[in-house]
């Protein structure tokens, strides 16, 4: 249930609401709202003179529900806003690892040629195995937040666990919590703390229910600033990396109020499908793509068979276009 509290209750008073019930308490757009498990059915006989509006859910998607909140929530960047009633299609672009401040300048600059804001590269990359490239750490983050500066550009990089989020903050712009690590409870709480934007990607064995319940641990612990990602899910077929899932995606848009973000790259796990599956996505009406890039992918040191090199992402991006605009949308 989420409770909304009538204006004379103050923040103090909220909280202490909150501890008697265990509920948990958030402010947001000036209201205090308390939040128990949807369980809960009726208000508690404490809140009937305090409560507002009140709201009952058949199950815990509750702060991400469209029966809450009917608008799309909207992710400001600042340079560029997600979601809400923008009609944005932001292309992130970049590669799939930090790899070198000559790799990732070319990124940027190509990204900049383009009009385009957000620069996507991982630098705790959370590989299958230890033996693979495992990403450049805080040399990597220090390179993105270089080009941030250098370029005006927004920046997004992975949280491989929970140890370097608050390096993440201090140098990125959004903080992308990965398919393996979407489960990680620590991530999650440490995500609900900042008020920093969160991608969260779908793990690729995990029910819509269980994804959105992972950004219920981030709104719930106060932080509104949530992106859902569909990048593939496991299924019995081989040839393809994972195969996204473009009817979960028309269930996000039914049941949620978040911004939705498609990463054809990783589903299909090929360079050669990825500009028509990246337009099939658009077609839905998105708010935004990611899209992995490298200046030569051939040597890139991580998922190298995916990533466009930069004159397919140029094509990619001028094919996008009508597609977005067909449907009321703008690729920014
Ligand atoms: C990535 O974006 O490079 C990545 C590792 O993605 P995922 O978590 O979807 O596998
Ligand atoms: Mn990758």
């Amino acid at each position: 249930m989420i409770i909304h509290l009538k204006s004379t209750v103050t923040a103090h008073e909220a909280n202490q609401l909150a501890e008697t019930l265990k509920a948990f308490h958030v402010q947001s757009d000036g209201v205090q709202i308390l939040i128990t498990g949807s369980g809960i059915k009726e208000l508690p006989s404490t809140l009937a003179d305090k409560a507002d509006n009140y709201w009952v859910f058949p199950n815990d998607i509750q702060l991400a529900s469209k029966k809450y909140r009917s608008e799309k929530r909207t992710v400001d960047l600042g340079n560029v806003k997600i979601g809400g009633a923008t009609h944005n299609t932001v292309l992130i672009g970049g590669p799939c690892s930090v790899e070198s401040e000559e790799q990732i300048r070319t990124s940027a600059q190509l990204l900049t040629s383009l009009g385009l804001t957000t620069l996507r590269g991982g630098c705790y990359k959370p590989r299958t195995s230890p033996y693979s490239f495992q990403g450049l750490g805080l040399e990597g983050l220090k390179l993105l937040a270089k080009m941030r500066e250098e370029f005006g550009l927004k920046v997004i990089t992975e949280a491989r666990d929970a140890t370097h989020i608050q390096e993440i903050i201090d140098y990125t712009d959004i903080i992308q919590v990965g398919a393996k690590a979407m489960y990680d409870q620590g991530i999650l709480r440490a995500c609900a703390k900042t008020d920093k934007p969160v991608l969260i990607k779908r793990g690729f064995g995990t029910t819509l229910q269980e994804f959105v319940q992972a950004a219920e641990f981030v709104m719930s612990g106060g932080n509104m600033n949530v992106v859902l990602c569909e990048r593939g899910l496991r299924t019995f077929e081989t040839g393809t990396r994972f195969t996204l899932d473009l009817c979960g995606v028309a269930w996000l848009q039914e049941y949620t109020n978040l911004p939705i973000i498609l990463d054809p790259s990783h589903a299909m796990g090929y360079a050669y499908g990825v500009p028509a599956l990246a337009r099939a996505c658009v077609a839905m009406g998105i708010d935004g793509l990611l899209i992995e890039a490298h200046p030569d992918p051939k040597v890139a040191k991580s998922d190298a068979s995916q990533q466009l090199d930069h004159e397919q992402f140029k094509a990619l991006y001028q094919s996008l276009k009508p597609v977005a605009e067909s449907v009321g949308y703008k690729i920014v």
